[in-house]
């Protein structure tokens, strides 16, 4: 049974606009998964240590078969692929994958939390996510616009589409 599911992507390092494109082009060749759409992308504050580049970050809407840790798994294999390093926390990476919702499900796992933990907090992982889908709640009943509404201001900034070398927009 296919479940729709949301990953969040960030960087702020190595060419963060072609990381992120990269990644969706990877999350479109996942194993029993289906690309539906794609977000703008959005330039943000950093969280945590502001001595860093702004982030770049979008989010995408899949259809998959794939079990939430199978689906972390293929996430984190392309976080590797793409050279992330972890040197410090919330400090600069080259690619960050978060599964934000899977389905309507709530999952509680040592190596998994969905919906994901901080999502409530991030209007950079909010907003995107409503571009996919305005109606999209958590499994708790909350509105997404309602927690984007309330959560920090991360400065965020929308990046229009300029040329051919940008990615496609849905
Ligand atoms: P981060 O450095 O923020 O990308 O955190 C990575 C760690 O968070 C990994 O060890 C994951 O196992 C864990 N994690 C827990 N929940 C999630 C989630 N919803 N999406 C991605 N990673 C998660």
């Amino acid at each position: 049974m296919a479940v729709t599911v949301y990953i969040g992507l960030g960087s702020n390092l190595a060419e963060p606009l072609q990381q992120l494109a990269s990644a969706v082009v990877a999350l479109s060749m996942l194993p029993q998964t289906t690309l539906l759409a794609q977000s703008p992308f959005y330039r943000s504050s950093p969280v945590g240590p502001q001595d860093q580049p702004d982030f770049i970050n979008g989010a995408v809407q899949l259809s998959t078969t794939l079990a939430p840790l199978a689906l972390l798994d293929a996430l984190q294999v392309i976080e590797q692929d793409q050279g992330r390093e972890r040197l410090q926390h919330w400090g600069p990476r080259t690619l960050d994958l978060d599964l934000l919702l899977y389905g309507n499900d709530v999952i509680e796992h040592e190596r998994l939390h969905v919906p994901h933990r901080e999502l409530c907090n991030r209007d950079f992982a909010l907003q995107p996510l409503l571009d996919l889908n305005p109606e999209l709640s958590l499994p708790d009943g909350r509105m997404l616009r309602d927690l984007r509404d309330q959560c920090p201001d991360n400065h965020l900034q929308r990046l229009e589409p300029t040329g051919s070398d940008t990615p496609p927009w849905p």
